[in-house]
């Protein structure tokens, strides 16, 4: 049975989609056969991921309206074990038209559950913000990963970040757990990156994953290639941390934790 992966931060630009791509690209080469779900209208998931669009007939939107069976939707991409279930910009319409429903956060759940016994794990990149996307990507999963980037504002949107997690955890799905909050864009040549990583471990210390992802320019050049780091650049130091992090995913034992209050 999969394992079902939300990477969510309501917060823009802090790394979302970066760890979403490259985390299942390491997972994947370690073997494991890996679905990533862009569930963000921005789509920046499904252009960076090398998903190859030849056969593609539907992305994320028609299979939630039910116009396309998923396993027709799910595309293979240049590392055999990884596929993308793409997004496009239509997504951006579902708050409005589920708005009625009062299915509406768990549409994304209802599409993954039959096929998640085919994965070893489901990473679901999630939109910058709190609306029913995100809300959908937190039902539908096991856990979270949360990016917060080495900036001055990152702890203040990762209170509110947990505040819905309760919520989510009390009304929607009992067993979401945090996964880890993972430091992004780590610059050791600043006090601000080493001043935001110590203040973030002293309030969330066991949550916190050891691997810190660095700003890396690879990273930030990867997608435009539409490649994962790992067929980008394998030597880069960017490869070598979401590595780093697949296996710490791979072997987490925090994966049993309920709670995080
Ligand atoms: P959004 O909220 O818009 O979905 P996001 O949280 O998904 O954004 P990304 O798109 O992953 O964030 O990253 C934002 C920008 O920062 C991108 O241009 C990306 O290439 C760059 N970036 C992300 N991580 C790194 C890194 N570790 N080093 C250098 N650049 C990075
Ligand atoms: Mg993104």
């Amino acid at each position: 049975m999969g394992k079902i992966i939300a990477v969510g931060n309501q917060k823009g630009g802090v790394g979302k989609t970066t760890t979403a791509i490259n985390l299942a690209a390491a997972i994947a080469v370690n073997e494991l056969k890996v679905l990533l779900v862009d569930s963000d209208p921005q789509a920046n998931a499904t252009s960076g991921s090398g998903a190859d669009f030849t056969n593609s007939e539907g992305s994320l939107y028609e299979v939630i309206a039910g116009s396309v069976e998923i396993g027709r939707a799910i595309l293979p991409t240049e590392l055999p074990l990884l596929y993308l279930l793409p997004a496009s910009k239509n997504l951006a319409g579902l708050e409005i038209e589920l708005a009625e429903d009062e299915n509406r956060a768990n549409v994304l759940k209802a599409v993954l559950e039959p096929i998640r016994e085919n994965y070893d794990f489901i990473i679901v990149d999630c939109p910058p913000s709190l609306g029913i996307l995100t809300l959908n990507g937190l039902t539908a999963a096991d856990s979270i990963i949360v990016p917060v980037q080495c900036e001055y504002f990152a702890l203040e949107g990762v209170a509110e970040l947990f505040e819905t997690l309760e919520m989510v955890k009390s009304r929607l799905n009992n067993n979401l757990t945090v996964e880890g909050l993972l430091l992004t864009m780590y610059d050791e040549r600043t006090n601000l990156s080493s001043a935001v990583a110590g203040e973030l471990r002293s309030h969330y210390s066991d949550h916190v994953f050891r691997t810190v992802i660095p700003r890396n320019v690879r990273l930030a050049e990867a997608p435009s290639y539409g490649k994962p780091i790992i067929l980008y650049d394998i030597k880069s130091k960017g490869a070598e941390s979401y590595l780093e992090l697949a296996r710490e995913i791979i072997n987490n034992g925090k994966t049993t934790i309920g709670t995080w209050a």
